[in-house]
């Protein structure tokens, strides 16, 4: 079957005589919708009959963020939802055995995360967030050595550390490997993730959060870590915390391979742990999945397209209406 795909309001898949739409703003006149995952760029509240395709979890971590994706389901005749590694629930959606769509995509085992699958098809569409060769990440067990030996000096100086990362993914992540740290205190709007996780069967600490800590006084005797959403260090929270307790900022983020990103957001550290591809992990996907055509989608889709050229790839960028390059929420 020749599928036809367009990228005007979300992706558009035309496979027979249905019309898929995968992470759609505002989805319209198709007759399957796919949700690959809880982040808040594939949020909105249904509100047609349509059909939408998800994983229970991504259901349920929709509806802790306030989204109602209606009546959902997580198998279809004919679909089959690939778990995609990225956060919790995440899954790619292979489309009669012969599109694949991977939604954004993680191949490291991450804390309670698993590798995301590749599968055979005939038609790839991969995201390339990452997808110039610069974009490379060290392992995750270097990054840990490296950051839990900074936490390690900061705390014999009597230092508090906050460590950043997005409150849905990165910050249960954050949650679960620095744990046994003392005493971990947690953003509010980390710890309703991290309650969303725990009801998921996650097994994560339960951390006092931020406000109760401060109320208490517990802020005053450090050190600490506090895990906390990304904010620039000209946030009047991050500065106060700088102020006030002489705290040290660290980032996790796959753009801190780029020189310019630790000064450009102010942090006082920054490192290369990502919940998508490394540039590396996106040319491996795509020989694992071994297509004939690949769309690359979102972030430097140019020019991951053009280097799969190179390696022999029929590859051309999906591109319209584009969504933030951002590692999302
Ligand atoms: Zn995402």
């Amino acid at each position: 079957m020749k599928p036809s795909i367009t990228n005007m309001n979300g992706i558009l898949v035309k496979y027979g005589n249905i019309k898929i739409a995968l992470d759609p703003h505002n989805p319209q006149g198709v007759d399957v919708v796919f949700v690959s995952h809880a982040h808040l760029d594939h949020m909105y509240n249904v509100k047609s009959e349509v059909k939408v395709l998800t994983s229970a979890e991504t259901a349920f971590l929709a509806r802790e963020r306030g989204y109602d994706l209606g009546e959902t389901m997580d198998e279809s005749s004919g679909f089959q939802l690939m778990d995609s590694g990225h956060i919790l629930g995440s899954c790619g959606l292979l489309i009669g055995g012969e599109v694949f769509y991977t939604g954004d995509l993680a191949l490291r085992p991450r804390a309670f995360l698993k590798r995301g699958k590749s599968v055979k098809c005939d038609v790839l569409i991969i995201e390339s967030t990452y997808g110039m060769d610069h974009f490379l990440f060290p392992p995750l067990e270097k990054v840990l050595d490296e950051v839990n030996r900074l936490i390690s000096d900061l705390f014999s100086r009597g230092i508090p550390v906050v460590l950043m990362g997005y409150p849905l993914g990165k910050a249960q992540v954050l949650s679960y490997l620095f744990s046994s740290w003392e005493p971990v205190y947690v953003h509010e709007s980390v710890q309703r993730m991290n309650e969303a996780h725990a009801k998921m069967g996650i097994g994560l600490n339960n951390f006092v959060s931020y406000q109760e800590a401060k109320e208490k006084g517990l802020l005053m005797r450090k050190p600490w870590i506090l895990i906390s959403p990304v904010w620039s260090g000209r946030t009047n929270f991050i500065k106060g915390l700088k102020d006030r307790y002489n705290a040290v900022t660290v980032a996790f983020s796959g753009w801190s391979v780029e020189p310019s990103y630790k000064y450009a957001m102010g942090f006082d550290h920054a490192f290369p742990m990502s919940d998508h591809c490394d540039f590396d992990e996106l040319v491996r996907f795509v020989k694992e999945c071994n297509p004939k055509k690949v769309y690359t989608v979102h972030g430097f889709s140019s020019e991951l397209a053009s280097r799969l050229k190179k390696l022999g790839y029929d590859a051309s960028p999906l591109l319209g209406s584009q969504r933030s390059l951002d590692e999302s929420l």
